[in-house]
């Protein structure tokens, strides 16, 4: 056992050399429903550059965010954390400059290049306004985008608007139309966003295959997140799709997909491809009224039903992990980063508590890698606590919002939570209710809230009421 403990600190020690560190290459959509991708399904959009890589690699069919709303999944990701843990369970307030997910936190990013990554991020941040929490202080060398949680598409449309507000003198202009940012200096875009990102990444890997360095780019489209907004040659593309909503979102997530293309061409044409490990991802569940799609799923954003936080995703690495691969197994987000920077052969300092674990060999063989492990998704409203929670093959619900009761589904035959068991498995849903409750009373406080004063509220509410949300005799009785 000796000799097999030694060949493993050889492989993924620190003391891989370059050209053995992968690049990583992670390509986030925002609101991306389960069922808007071919290759979960989807036949009205059309989406065949990312049906192409998913074909080529693994799709997971049981990918889990940490939370189904954009802020706090993102958190997770580049922190290995549950935002539960770390105070980050609401969006960051805008305008609060001194606000941001916790700097005893160190990004995936800053793991990554403080062990030598050339490391980018493109499109939408929403981790922090102010100093310290810019992404370029979080480990990345590069990044263009924006720092809100949404934004405009077309720069001829939200610039003026920005001009405008800005001569009035107004001191709190929405961010979603102010400019972009490169590296902290307002930068005049002239494309429709998606394209410019897709542009943006291009770039990156030109520069990237010119450096020693391995590179980590973190490609965040903020499509196809409000507002639906979307090219006109794409809107008309989308014709067969009778319902307008779903037509110009449908022409948001098809631009990205051919934004992908371009940019697993420029892989390619540099020679990068190969040696590049691209999981691709949404940050959370679509949303119906804004043309959105989970099927088959239950639910969507915010929601704790699958479609909330149940996310399309899949693993592509060319001649690493074989194609046509199909994981049925729970994946999280939270397991990125210690996956990522065992791949990278970075080492974590002992201090960093991380919530998810290495996955790799268990992706590759095909192994559950949280087998008997509660999988939690929790949702705080003004008034309510939605709960889901997920052992093996069984998950417990409560919902968003007032007067909710538990319901207990059996994920493997029902994803789509159809048909409650409650009453055939009294004993099962009480062992997952009491499960999610011994978790929850781990969490922390959160440190910020979506609205300032919402704080006050949180408290006057008894939030996060966690008595009456996983109370059993009290269910249909409480709030
Ligand atoms: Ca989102």
């Amino acid at each position: 056992m000796k000799f097999v403990t030694v060949l493993i600190l050889f492989v993924f020690g620190t003391m891989l050399s370059a050209a053995e560190r992968p690049n990583f290459l992670i390509i986030m959509a925002d609101d991306l429903g389960y069922g808007d991708v071919g290759f979960n399904g989807c036949e009205d959009i059309p989406t065949p550059n990312l049906d192409e890589l998913a074909a080529g690699g693994l799709i997971c069919t049981s990918a889990y965010v940490a939370h189904p709303v954009c802020g706090p999944s993102r958190a997770a990701l580049l922190t290995g954390r549950s935002p539960h843990a770390i105070g980050g369970q609401f969006n960051i307030p805008y305008f609060n400059h001194h606000l941001g997910v916790s700097l005893d936190e160190k990004f995936l990013s800053k793991a990554l290049q403080e062990s030598g990554y050339f490391t980018g991020l493109l499109g939408k941040w929403h981790l922090g306004e102010g100093e310290p929490f810019l992404p370029n202080q979080r480990g990345f060398d590069e990044f263009y985008g924006h720092l809100g949680g949404g934004h405009k598409y077309f720069p001829d449309k939200y610039w003026p608007i920005y001009e405008r507000l800005k001569a009035a003198g107004e001191t709190k202009i929405p961010p979603n139309t102010t400019p972009q940012l490169r590296n902290g200096k307002e930068a005049r875009e002239t494309e429709y966003l998606t394209d410019a990102f897709s542009r943006e990444a291009v770039d990156f890997i030109e520069k990237a295959s010119e450096k020693e360095q391995p590179f980590f780019l973190f490609l965040s489209y903020n499509a196809p997140h409000a507002p639906i907004e979307a090219k006109r040659d794409d809107i008309e593309k989308m014709a067969h799709i009778a319902d307008e909503k779903r037509r110009v979102y449908g022409a948001m997530v098809h631009c990205l997909d051919y934004g992908v293309k371009r940019v697993v061409d420029s892989l390619k044409s540099t020679g990068l491809y190969e040696n590049t490990l691209i999981i691709f991802l949404s940050d959370n569940g679509g949303i119906a009224r804004h043309g959105a799609s989970n099927m088959p799923l239950k639910g969507g954003k915010r929601d704790v039903e699958e479609g909330g936080y149940r996310v399309p995703m899949f693993f592509h690495w060319a001649g690493k992990i074989p194609s046509g691969g199909v994981f049925e197994h729970p994946v999280l987000t939270m397991d990125f980063y210690p996956t990522l920077a065992k791949l990278a052969g970075t080492s974590l300092p002992k201090e960093k508590v991380l919530d998810g674990k290495d996955i790799w060999s268990d992706l590759l063989a095909g192994r559950n890698p949280h087998q008997d492990e509660l999988i939690c998704a929790i949702s705080h409203g003004p008034n309510s606590t939605g709960v889901g929670a997920r052992l093996n093959d069984w998950k417990v619900v409560r919902s968003l919002g007032k007067d909710q009761t538990w319901s207990l589904y059996h994920l493997n035959k029902d994803r789509g939570e159809r048909k409650d068991l409650s009453a055939q498995y009294p004993a099962q849903k009480k062992k997952l209710v009491r499960l999610a409750e011994r978790w929850a009373r781990t969490h922390v406080r959160p440190r910020w809230f979506y609205q300032e004063a919402d704080a006050a509220t949180w408290e006057k509410n008894s939030n996060p009421y966690f008595e009456g949300t996983f109370d059993l005799n009290e269910d249909k009785k409480t709030r």
